[in-house]
């Protein structure tokens, strides 16, 4: 297993920003990390590279204990930290070079990755003359030059013009070939452009972890129900396949399932199990993306 985490969790402070968050992520995979602002995608990459401490879980990377041996298990990390931090007045050669002596790359290397992320023509410019999709290759090629097996790129994308976009995202898609890949992204078609498998995490709970093709196939099935009286949080949730619950009023609810079966012949089950009517109940089926819509939309 490349990435495995088992049970994370994040405070800061009082503020929970990861609950009890597992997943693994094979050898070779492409994972799209999604989720809305907050949801806690920075904080997991960041618990990821090493670079904070969770308060409580583990996670290991290539089978190294990340927690416990954060240097080691960085050699096999690459990552490409959010709002790609460059030295914007170095040349792009000269900043590779300087992240290069930290892993004491050799010069060879360094030529290879301007080659892999397309920087050939760029190469001898300084970072801030070039494009933000450009300075995004640079990044990328700081991220690999140490050869690492599986790379953390924290929004890769954000910011891009369509057809920068379509650039990077190539990149991703070539750079996953033989490397492990999570990225982060609120975007809902990247991920179906260039991911194997995805994550949706939402308010630090991981929601969803499936395979892109499962997911596509899946549609998601949503209703709206009355009840005839007030059904509180801890109840509905006991519903089986609910991935979203949203009360509308008092006395409705709106609830996301991710199942093939109908769940309008449960939800009757449910009610009726429990002591109340279902006044009035409509359904429709939506694509991944405008799951992903509801998702980020409250
Ligand atoms: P995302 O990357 O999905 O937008 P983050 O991981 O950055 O989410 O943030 C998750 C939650 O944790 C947010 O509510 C954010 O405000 C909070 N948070 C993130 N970093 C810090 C920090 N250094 N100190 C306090 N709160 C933080
Ligand atoms: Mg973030």
């Amino acid at each position: 297993m490349s990435i495995n985490v088992t049970s994370v969790s994040k405070f800061y402070k009082t503020q929970k920003a990861l609950n009890e968050v597992s997943f693994v992520a094979d050898k070779g995979q492409i994972i799209g990390f999604l989720g809305p602002n907050g949801a806690g995608k920075s904080t997991m990459m960041k618990i990821l590279t090493g670079f904070i401490k969770p308060n409580s879980g583990e996670v290991l990377v290539d089978d190294i204990n990340v927690l416990q041996n954060p240097l080691a298990a960085q050699k096999n990390i690459g990552y490409l930290p959010e709002h790609n931090p460059l030295y914007k007045d170095m040349y792009v050669r000269e900043y590779l070079q300087f992240q290069a002596s930290i892993f004491k790359v050799d010069k060879k290397e360094i030529e290879n990755c301007i080659e892999k992320v397309g920087l050939t023509l760029e190469a001898h410019k300084k970072i801030h003359q070039l494009s933000k999709g450009y300075q995004q290759r640079v990044g990328l090629a700081a991220a690999i030059l140490h050869n690492p097996k599986v790379l953390i790129l924290d929004e890769p994308t954000t910011g891009l013009d369509p057809n920068q976009l379509v650039e990077i995202r190539t990149l991703i898609k070539a750079l996953g070939k033989d490397k492990t890949v999570l990225f982060s992204t609120h975007i809902m078609q990247e991920v179906e452009a260039v991911c194997d498998r995805v994550i949706i995490i939402k308010k630090g709970e991981l929601i969803i972890d499936k395979p892109l093709a499962e997911l596509q196939n899946n549609t998601q099935q949503i209703i709206k129900v009355i009840f005839n009286i007030e059904v509180d949080a801890s109840q509905v949730e006991k519903l089986d396949h609910l991935v979203i619950s949203k009360k509308i009023n008092t006395n409705t609810w709106q609830l996301t399932f991710n199942s093939e079966e109908d769940m309008r012949a449960k939800i009757f089950d449910f009610a009726q199990e429990n002591g109340f009517k279902v006044l009035e109940l409509s359904s429709e089926n939506k694509t991944l993306e405008s799951l992903f819509t509801e998702l980020t939309s409250n």
